[in-house]
């Protein structure tokens, strides 16, 4: 992993790549994105902190952290990262964008914790509206961009872009218009996968099976498509679910893994 990005270039890494029952090799779902600007982290895992410096980071390089929604598989880090801050003697403030319902959960673990005292670094809040998509952030060359997806609780999906790529992430979503919107004509496009199609009674109503997000690929245009947040756990009905994906999109697919990164050059071919 470059610990510094050139101007125009997009990093994509993915910090887990698994659903909140994670696996020896997936954990819960999270990503880094990198560009010159600076590292944002999207959702929070319990092991964050020993995510960033794997990947040759500190807690000081993020520039801000997204939590797309308040399910426990997606913030349940958020206070030992906040503590861990303080260990460090990092007060420097962490500033956190999400939808009002996840800030109130945030509030919750804020209080429980106990963080709110002057040894913690301040948290600032920035609301994401879930009604329609907003511009996030636009400053030296990074464009980041959400609407809401369709979970059981308010969630949103999000889109990074740079002069050298666009990638969305859908974060938990049955198939959804805006989702779709969103993506549109994305490098790449990582979207939930509760499991293959046939299944798609045993997982929620709030995910997507692979057919649905290979068909989502299709509506959006995209030109990669990664299953991620992947339900299933044996490698059999998770190379069903990569078929399945194919079958319906047509393009490349993959299946996420931890540690999985792209690296798209400003103007040049795409590293992986
Ligand atoms: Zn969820
Ligand atoms: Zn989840």
């Amino acid at each position: 992993m470059p610990v510094s990005v050139a101007h125009g270039e997009l990093v994509v890494e993915i910090l887990g790549a698994g659903s909140g029952h994670p696996t020896a090799s997936r954990d819960t779902s999270s990503l880094l994105i990198g560009s010159a600007e600076g590292w944002t982290a999207v959702e929070c895992p319990g092991s964050i902190v020993h995510k960033l410096e794997a990947c040759g980071l500190t807690m000081g390089s993020l520039r801000r952290l997204i939590l797309t929604h308040k399910h426990i598989d997606h913030v349940y880090g958020f206070p030992h990262l906040v503590h861990a801050m303080a260990i460090e003697g990092l007060r420097k403030e962490i500033h956190l964008f999400a939808p009002a319902e996840t800030l109130g959960t945030v509030e919750e673990i804020v209080a429980v914790h106990e963080l709110a005292d002057d040894w913690y670094p301040v948290i600032r809040r920035t609301e994401i509206p879930i009604a329609e998509p907003s511009e996030l952030f636009h400053l030296s060359g990074l464009r980041i961009t959400a609407t809401g997806g369709a979970h059981t609780c308010d969630t949103v999906a999000l889109r990074f872009e740079t002069q050298a790529a666009a990638i969305c992430y859908s974060s938990d979503t049955r198939p959804c218009a805006a989702v779709t919107r969103l993506a549109t004509g994305a490098d790449i496009l990582l979207h939930d996968c509760g499991g293959p199609h046939r299944l798609r009674s045993a997982f929620s109503a709030g995910h997507s099976s692979a057919r649905e997000a290979g068909n989502v690929a299709t509506d959006a245009g995209v030109r990669r498509l990664v299953l991620m947040h992947l339900g299933a756990r044996d490698e059999a009905t998770l190379k069903e679910c990569q078929l399945e994906a194919q079958t319906a999109f047509g393009g490349p697919v993959d299946l996420a893994m931890d540690g999985m990164r792209w690296v798209f050059p400003g103007g040049g071919k795409c590293r992986v």
